[in-house]
């Protein structure tokens, strides 16, 4: 039986969302907890971006000493030879990847403006997914931009073309959030059954049902006899309004009515990581989780009506359909409201080892030297994201102090 795979688009879609960034560090953390939690894949950036370069090789670097392990690491290109040369000369190591061009009559009319004709398309699009394979890489994905507004004949010819070369997947994007739960259906399964490719699903909330619309695209694609892939970010962060909550995503497929019963969800998945993934993403982003966050909002297990509170009191299941704790809530958090020392970029040597020190997992250097060598990285850190960092990240950069470095390198390349 197909299943449903999850790609995370976070360190891709997330990143390139106006007014919103993440560190390479930040970027790098999210790589490591998304392999914790079980993710399949993360789309972790820009193999042809100069600012990326650093922060790819070091992430491969961490996947190939099996801190990064099993999740897959992808990049994300356009679909033309170009690109896929600048990729592997900048990052030779990468495995994935995903080659996109725009497909809909509205962005070939729109945004090549007459340059390109639907076989140019085909065309550019085949020539990289040749290239890309020349290359060496392990799994290829063809993504249709666009794919909810374009004839699905000419979906399916794009799918083909695609599998003749020796794509794997074929990515329908929901650029704009326009489709519903039945013609993404609809387009999934006959995208699967018509090129026989494993589909994966892109959407977006501009009308908000990116969830909704991942689930049933799924569901249409494993009806037509494919493994479905859904794209997802954490906190729904991306493009205008926004991609398919990663963690809405799992519960949805693990808690809605007949799904879980009838789809398969890749795994296992630790939803328990479901708490600290998507507080560090409001951490790093500097965007607050929504109260009404499924899952994860500060109101997602809170009640107060009469009604209300005393059915939860008599019985959970009345008025919660999981439980706080699946998703490794529950535990009290501290909040320091004495006196408090922070690490910072212009941070000296006493303040960083009493920070250290205090950490839950204290870190104790064997003489100055070493300490001030991460503290000196601790302080670029600092320079790149602008906060406090957490204790993950403090510890990442004590016990991979050259691989962070390679993250804090951002000197542009001669
Ligand atoms: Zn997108």
């Amino acid at each position: 039986m197909p299943k449903i795979y999850l790609i995370d688009v976070t360190n891709r879609d997330g990143v390139q969302t106006a007014r919103l960034g993440l560190s390479k560090l930040e970027k790098t953390m999210i790589n490591i907890y998304l392999n914790e939690m079980g993710i399949f894949q993360s789309e972790f950036g820009f193999p042809t971006t100069r600012h990326e370069i650093n922060y790819l090789r070091a992430n491969l670097e961490l996947a190939e000493i099996g801190v990064i392990k099993p999740l897959r690491l992808g990049g994300w290109i356009r679909a033309i030879p170009a690109d896929v040369e600048t990729t592997f000369r900048n990052v030779p190591d990468i495995d994935h990847l995903s080659l996109s061009i725009s497909t809909s009559d509205q962005m070939i009319n729109g945004k090549f403006q007459g340059r390109k004709t639907k076989d140019d398309i085909i065309k550019d699009m085949t020539e990289a997914v040749d290239a890309t394979r020349a290359a060496g890489a392990e799994s290829i994905a063809a993504n249709a931009e666009d794919a909810s507004r374009t004839d699905i004949n000419y979906l399916v010819e794009f799918g083909l073309a695609a599998k003749e070369h020796g794509a794997d997947r074929i990515r329908y994007c929901d650029t704009l959030g326009y489709d519903n739960t039945f013609t993404i259906y609809d387009n999934g399964r006959t995208m699967a059954e018509k090129i026989g490719l494993p589909i994966e699903l892109h959407c977006h909330n501009d009308l908000g049902m990116a969830v909704a619309n991942s689930i049933a695209g799924a569901m249409g694609v494993i009806d037509g006899g494919q493994d479905a892939y859904i794209n997802t970010t954490i906190n729904g962060i991306g493009e205008r309004s926004g991609n398919a909550d990663l963690i809405a995503v799992i519960l949805a497929a693990k808690k809605s009515k007949d799904i879980a019963q009838r789809y398969e969800l890749a795994g296992p998945i630790a939803l328990n990581k479901a708490y600290k993934i998507a507080k560090f993403a409001s951490y790093a982003f500097e965007v607050p989780i929504p109260i009404n966050q499924p899952g994860v909002g500060s109101n997602a297990f809170a009640h107060e009506s009469g009604i209300h509170a005393d059915g939860v009191l008599k019985d959970p299941e009345n008025y919660e359909l999981y439980n706080y704790e699946e998703l490794g809530r529950g535990e009290a958090e501290f909040v320091e409201t004495g006196r408090e020392i922070c690490t910072g970029e212009y941070g000296g040597i006493s303040g960083f080892s009493h920070v250290m020190s205090k950490l839950e997992a204290p870190v104790k250097f064997p003489d100055r030297e070493k300490a001030s060598e991460i503290l000196e990285l601790v302080r670029y850190a600092n320079v790149e994201s602008q906060k406090p960092l957490i204790e993950d990240q403090l510890l990442f950069i004590a016990k991979y102090p050259g691989i962070a470095k390679k993250l804090l390198t951002l000197t542009p390349l001669a």
